[in-house]
């Protein structure tokens, strides 16, 4: 087939002109006779082969011919499924590969090709709603992706129904799960700060602080489980990290790091949980991100950086709640003038333990921040009697 190049009328014209105006490359209102490759339609089509990773000519050969035919369509217009050997390509496949990363499943990269992870993360999502988890998209996958629409917040369904397990499985934080994820270490310290003949590691400041908290939350009745030992062989890939937790059916999974910046007076603490730019959050993550958040500047001083929504691995791929604490910067004096204090340490500890005890009260019972005593929990717990209050 000869390119369909500027200069060029006819049928083929208007319909490559049909598709560009559909993906807003061109304006609705045709600047030219409708039929004319004109220079508008030339830049429209260089814009799209741009877009699509061809090379970009300003002509129409058969590989942009493909790619715009995949592109007329529109997410509903057909039932998508994993088809062998051919998949289905287009896109639509691709819009709902990207509602689907939103929400937090794995499909990999939306490239527009329904492949086998695809197919997978549809199905994960029928079962989670309810539907039958056959892996293709059809009306009624459609017609739940509809329902949720673009209000999502709260993210995956799964993430809704984590809220009502919290919720009914009352306060006691007795039986639970948390994971903590010390990061780093292995053959990455992390930050490294020397300070004369001593030299502050993330690594090892976040273990020691992923030690304590164990400590207390294990006096608390809470199994506990860490991520790495204080001197793994190799640093543990983050993705690794979120399938351990996954594995070990944790309830909470609470990642620690410090934060380093080449600007010494960069400082503060900050909490990220699972959520887009465009407001897709994981509404479980959140609240525990902003209790986590709020405890700590309440009982530490660190200044508050706030919490961030974040769609990193760790925080996307685990089916808990999940958090990212980054306590205090160790290039700032400040900050690392407290984070070397044992005692300093204990507070940042007392304070995750807090945000987690009150992630299971009602919100209706919830209780001012830094008001949690949280040797009363264990000496509840000592006492025989389930953690409440
Ligand atoms: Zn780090």
């Amino acid at each position: 087939m000869r390119p369909i190049r500027p200069g060029d009328r006819g049928p083929a014209v208007t319909e490559i002109r049909g598709v560009l105006t559909g993906l807003d490359l061109l304006p609705s209102a045709p600047t030219g006779d409708d039929d004319e490759f004109d220079a508008a339609t030339e830049r429209a089509v260089r814009a799209f082969q741009q877009s699509r990773g061809l090379s970009v000519d300003g002509r129409v050969g058969a590989e942009t011919w493909c790619a715009l035919d995949a592109a007329r369509w529109r997410l509903g217009a057909r039932t998508l499924y994993h088809a062998v050997p051919e998949p289905l390509i287009g896109e639509d496949v691709r819009s709902l590969q990207e509602r689907l990363l939103e929400m937090g499943y794995d499909v990999g990269r939306a490239d527009a090709i329904y492949g086998v992870r695809t197919s997978r993360a549809v199905a994960q999502f029928q079962r989670e709603m309810g539907l039958k988890p056959d892996g293709s998209c059809g009306p009624y996958t459609m017609g739940a992706l509809r329902r949720l629409g673009r209000k999502v917040v709260g993210g995956r369904p799964q993430w809704l129904r984590e809220s009502d397990a919290i919720r009914q499985a009352g306060p006691a934080l007795v039986g639970r799960t948390v994971v903590i994820d010390p990061g780093h270490g292995g053959t990455d310290p992390g930050v490294v700060v020397p300070d004369g003949p001593l030299r502050w590691t993330e690594s090892d400041l976040v273990h020691d602080l992923a030690s304590r908290l164990e400590g207390r939350f294990a006096a608390s009745g809470v199994r506990v489980q860490l991520t790495r030992g204080p001197a793994p062989g190799s640093c543990l890939p983050d993705v690794e990290r979120a399938q351990l937790a996954n594995s070990l059916g944790a309830d909470v999974f609470i990642s620690l790091h410090t934060d380093g910046h080449a600007n010494p007076e960069a400082e503060g603490v900050a909490t990220y949980h699972y959520g887009t730019d465009n407001g897709v959050t994981s509404a479980t993550g959140e609240r525990l991100a902003g209790l986590v958040q709020r405890e700590i500047v309440a009982r530490t001083g660190l200044r508050d950086c706030r919490t961030h929504a974040k769609t990193w691995d760790l925080l996307r791929l685990t089916r808990m709640p999940a958090v990212r604490v980054e306590v205090g910067y160790l290039t700032s004096p400040a900050d690392r003038g407290l984070l070397v204090d044992p005692r300093f340490r204990d507070r940042i500890v007392e304070a995750i333990v807090a945000a987690v005890q009150r992630m299971y009260f009602p919100v209706e019972r919830d209780v001012p921040t830094g008001s949690i005593d949280v040797s009363e929990l264990r000496a509840a717990v000592a006492a025989g009697r389930v953690a409440t209050a």
